[in-house]
């Protein structure tokens, strides 16, 4: 049986997702698309990634908004693929299936330690500041005067900054509620960001290091400056790193006994282990010798150690995208192998739907909310073209798949959800209050409105 429709499910809805979504939307080839997400809550990264005093970033929601708005599109949220329904009855059931799921694991240091209570991944403390619904409950102890974030990249400045941050920043944000209150009572003073190899190998964005090192009240940077490239190796790093180097050069040396938080910056140092009986008391570094091209330089670990006390580890080295059942896999590089997003080997052999590949999963955990425009644009690029050397569509009946008794989120009771939000936010002044997933459930299970999965398989 067949339709006048091609018929494309995406898994995930975070940035990736939206932007291949609207491309399909607005071809000229009449696509419904169908997006699953395992959370109750669509956004992704953009709702639980980015941190919540970049509101500016966050505003690109209304775009996604706006895409959930046009008529052959619908949400299936708080439907995991892989639990609720499979890849291949998805593949059974559409044209064409997109991967958008991006990077739920963290990248892990292996170092004796990493498990004590005290240690937690960047991808953990995000998401507990953020409200995702995974870490929302973490036992956070802010207790200790010293905390140390491992990694040179946006994430940890991002770690770095709603550590360091005066609450006024923060208050009026999405932050979750329980992570704002523990803030509150943070006693933490000196934040130490460390570094494997040299500043100048950072791969920190110009913007983000300058609002760290300058445009946080009460908060000062240190670091040793004859760590810094002299001008003649400056001049050979890329742009990006030239500014960074320009931005640190002129960030006043710190020690700055009277600001509130400090933020001191440690190159060229591996972390050897953690140390505690049974939370985090220290964290033992290893003395690197950098060797190497200037700004390629591979960081060799000494016989050297320091040691320096603190009460919380968070490790910020990259994210790792999870496998998902039926699907090929490169695990070296976390990512499904893909040639311009579509997944490799070619999928169609089996006579289902074709695989496609985009946002980080496609290419790793790189790049900036923006960066997946193009990428999604190009495998939405590469569907469309696919799509239209076919004339056949499948009659998916997707629904019959989900447990009945199943509550998926749509777009109307995502809708209910979002303003549930919003107004809780306006009692408490700030942007938002998210809800819980048990909170979000509940609210859409008990609406008047049409809310459970009914929705019309024609378009
Ligand atoms: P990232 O930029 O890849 O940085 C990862 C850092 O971890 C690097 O400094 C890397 O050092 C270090 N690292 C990796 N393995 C390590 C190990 N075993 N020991 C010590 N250090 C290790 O990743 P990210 O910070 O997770 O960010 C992911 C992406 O999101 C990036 O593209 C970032 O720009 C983006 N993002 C953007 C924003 C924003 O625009 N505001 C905010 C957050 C994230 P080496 O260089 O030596 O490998």
């Amino acid at each position: 049986m067949t339709t006048s429709t091609p018929r494309i499910a995406i898994i995930g809805a975070g940035p990736s997702a939206f932007f291949a979504a609207d491309a399909l939307l607005k071809s000229d080839k009449h696509i419904a698309v169908d997006m699953f997400e395992r959370l109750p809550f669509p956004f992704g990264l953009l709702r639980y990634g980015v941190a919540p005093d970049h509101q500016k970033i966050k505003q690109i929601a209304t775009v996604f908004e706006a895409t959930m708005k046009f008529p052959r599109f619908r949400l299936f949220a708080n439907v995991e693929v892989g639990r609720d329904i499979s890849l291949n009855q998805l593949r059974e059931s559409y044209d064409a299936v997109l991967l958008a799921y991006g990077a739920g694991k963290a990248a892990p240091l292996n170092v004796p330690g990493e498990n004590l209570s005290g240690s937690f991944s960047a991808m953990e403390f995000v998401g507990w500041y953020n409200g995702h619904p995974d870490y929302v409950d973490l036992t956070v102890d802010l207790s200790h005067t010293d905390a140390v974030v491992v990694g040179n990249g946006n994430v940890a400045l991002d770690v770095c900054r709603i550590l360091a941050s005066p609450l006024e920043r923060l208050r009026t944000t999405d932050i979750s509620l329980s992570a704002f209150k523990v803030l509150k009572n943070s006693n933490i003073q000196r934040i130490h960001l460390v570094g494997r190899r040299g500043l100048e190998d950072a791969s920190f964005t110009n913007a983000e290091l300058r609002e760290l090192a300058t445009q946080i009240p009460d908060c000062a940077m240190s670091f040793d400056k004859s760590a810094l490239p002299n001008a003649q190796n400056t001049a050979l790093l890329s742009e990006r790193a030239q500014r960074n180097i320009e931005i640190l050069r002129s960030t006043e040396p710190a020690n700055n006994i009277n600001a509130a938080k400090n933020i001191v910056l440690h190159t060229a140092r591996s972390v050897d282990r953690i140390t505690g009986f049974d939370k985090v008391t220290a964290i033992v570094l290893a003395v690197n010798r950098l060797a190497g091209e200037i700004g390629k330089r591979n960081a060799l670990v000494t016989q050297d150690k320091e040691s320096l006390d603190c009460g919380l580890v968070i490790s910020s080295i990259g994210y790792r995208s999870r496998r998902l059942e039926g699907c090929p896999f490169n695990p070296q590089r976390g990512v499904v192998p893909n040639i311009d997003g579509r997944v490799t080997p070619n999928q169609t052999k089996d006579g289902k739907a074709t695989l496609y590949v985009t946002g980080w999963l496609k290419r790793g955990a790189i790049g900036v909310i923006g960066t997946n425009r193009a990428d999604a644009t190009e495998t939405a690029a590469a569907i469309l073209a696919d799509l239209s050397e076919k004339s056949n569509w499948r009659e998916g009946s997707v629904e019959a798949f989900i447990k009945p008794n199943h509550t998926v989120i749509t777009v109307n009771g995502w809708a209910r959800i979002n303003e549930k939000e919003l107004s809780l936010g306006r009692v408490l002044g700030r942007v938002r209050r998210k809800l819980s997933t048990e909170q979000a459930i509940k609210l859409v299970e008990g609406s008047s409105r049409p809310l459970r999965c009914a929705v019309s398989k024609t378009y």
